[in-house]
């Protein structure tokens, strides 16, 4: 009998995790695993608002995928361009491919709420080149500012749309990255001006308030201003306008716009042929696509309830390599004919840095603030990439330096 295929797209957290899983429990014989990624290497999406202030290399971020399968999995570096669930037939750039099994995990892309200007003139930390863009973008305009005769300083300012994590602890990076900045261009720091955009008539909407307190005073301490219960309404070349009150708006110049308000699923899941909303698709509860057996879905292309609490799970690093573990073992009862397993969530809880140097934390039933809970966002991060590449891709990749 022929052996099955299972095809993975994307090698991020849920689709990479899912083809180690995949690779230690299956054998050559028992089925052909072919893991699809845009590039040869997998970059940590939880490290990119480092790569996006500058204040870790986008390579550090980064490691080649070969580090970490083995010969029960093909590679294939190659875009996907197509996905026709109906016909079992995957489009890329390296041809057709067809599967027995489909694991979906293409990741994100920024929600822009259709708001206008913000796909052409606002940066994000989509992927790892759109946050190296970011980190480019902000030196050039400090470089230009410094060789301009008749300075502009709205090229210092740089505004960020969105409180939420990403939006939190890339305001940590850059301040801790500003001050360098400065020193490198010679430029005074009071020129400088880091604004945070948010729509919500708080900070990190839902989080612990005495920790988002902290977070708000130690981010003003590095040089960060907010600007609270008031949406980022359209991004020009020039800048973002901002609705203030009823009929009131602001425009603030600014030679830096990075938009992070919030995701969707990859675009590529909305012609997939299966039904899907802001191209994330409802699973059923063992993380199969609704109406499709053959397809799984992981990572932030699936949207999944929290029935207990009544919303969705958020679309999170730590979901997706759960999600991962449990397609992996899905596949394999599958190709044995039992029954699948139903996916459940152990939420350790969550932590946000302030740079790599702070951070707050509601995790393992634990509050913390400062260093303790900086410490423990690099063992989380450590645990990451030890649970996809083991003693050695930790030791190679890690964070070692806790304070
Ligand atoms: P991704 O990790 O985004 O991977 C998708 C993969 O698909 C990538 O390798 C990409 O190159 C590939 N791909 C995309 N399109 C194509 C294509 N057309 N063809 C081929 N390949 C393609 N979550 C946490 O739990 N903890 C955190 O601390 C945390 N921090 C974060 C910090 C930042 C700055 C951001 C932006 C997010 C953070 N998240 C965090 C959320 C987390 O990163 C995502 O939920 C997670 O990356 C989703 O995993 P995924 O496998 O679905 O997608
Ligand atoms: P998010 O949806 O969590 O937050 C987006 C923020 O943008 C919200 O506060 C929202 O009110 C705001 N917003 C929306 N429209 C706006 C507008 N027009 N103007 C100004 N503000 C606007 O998105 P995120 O922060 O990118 O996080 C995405 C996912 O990744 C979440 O699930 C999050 O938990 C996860 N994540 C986790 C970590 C971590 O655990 N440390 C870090 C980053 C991201």
């Amino acid at each position: 009998m022929k052996r099955p295929t299972i095809l993975v797209l994307g090698a991020g957290y849920g689709g990479l995790t899912t083809t180690v899983n995949l690779q230690k429990m299956l054998s050559g014989e028992q089925a052909e695993i072919i893991l699809v990624n845009k590039n040869d290497y997998h970059y940590e999406t939880t490290w990119l608002h480092e790569v996006g202030a500058g204040t870790i290399a986008p390579d550090a971020a980064r490691y080649p995928i070969a580090k970490v399968i083995n010969n029960n999995v093909r590679f294939v570096q190659a875009s996907v361009e197509g996905i026709d669930v109906n016909e079992r037939k995957v489009q890329t750039t390296a041809g057709e491919m067809t599967y027995d099994y489909l694991v979906l995990g293409l990741g994100f892309e920024g929600e822009t709420f259709g708001i206008p200007g913000l796909d052409k003139y606002a940066l994000s930390l989509a992927n790892l080149n759109a946050a190296r863009q970011i980190r480019e973008h902000i030196e050039y305009q400090f470089a230009s500012w410094s060789l301009d005769e008749v300075k502009d300083d709205s090229k210092l300012t740089i505004v960020v749309g969105g409180a939420g994590f990403t939006g939190i602890e890339l305001l940590g990076e850059l301040g801790n990255r500003v001050p360098e900045l400065c020193k490198e261009f010679d430029i005074p720091q009071e020129k400088v001006r880091i604004l945070c955009v948010e729509a919500a008539p708080m900070v990190l909407p839902g989080f612990d308030p005495e920790l988002v307190e902290y977070a708000k005073t130690q981010l003003a301490k590095k040089g960060v201003e907010f600007s609270i219960g008031t949406p980022v309404v359209e991004a020009t070349e020039e800048g973002v306008k901002i609705k203030k009150g009823e009929d009131e708006f602001e425009f603030v110049k600014a030679g830096t716009v990075i938009w992070a308000a919030g995701v969707r699923g990859n675009k590529l899941v909305e012609t997939s042929g299966i039904e899907s909303n802001r191209a994330r698709i409802a699973v059923r509860k063992d993380m199969r696509a609704p109406g499709f057996d053959d397809v799984f879905v992981v990572g932030d292309c699936a949207f999944l309830l929290n029935e207990e609490a009544g919303r969705p799970y958020p679309p999170t690093a730590q979901i997706a390599m759960q999600q991962a573990v449990t397609i992996a073992k899905n596949i394999k009862h599958l190709m044995a004919d039992e029954d699948t397993e139903e996916f459940v969530y152990d939420d350790k809880g969550a932590v946000c840095s302030l740079g790599h140097d702070d951070a707050i934390a509601d995790a393992i039933g634990r509050k913390m603030a400062g260093k303790k809970a900086s410490a423990l966002k690099k063992i989380v991060d450590n645990r990451a990439l030890y649970l996809v590449g083991g003693v050695g891709l930790t030791v190679k990749k890690g964070k070692f330096k806790f304070i």
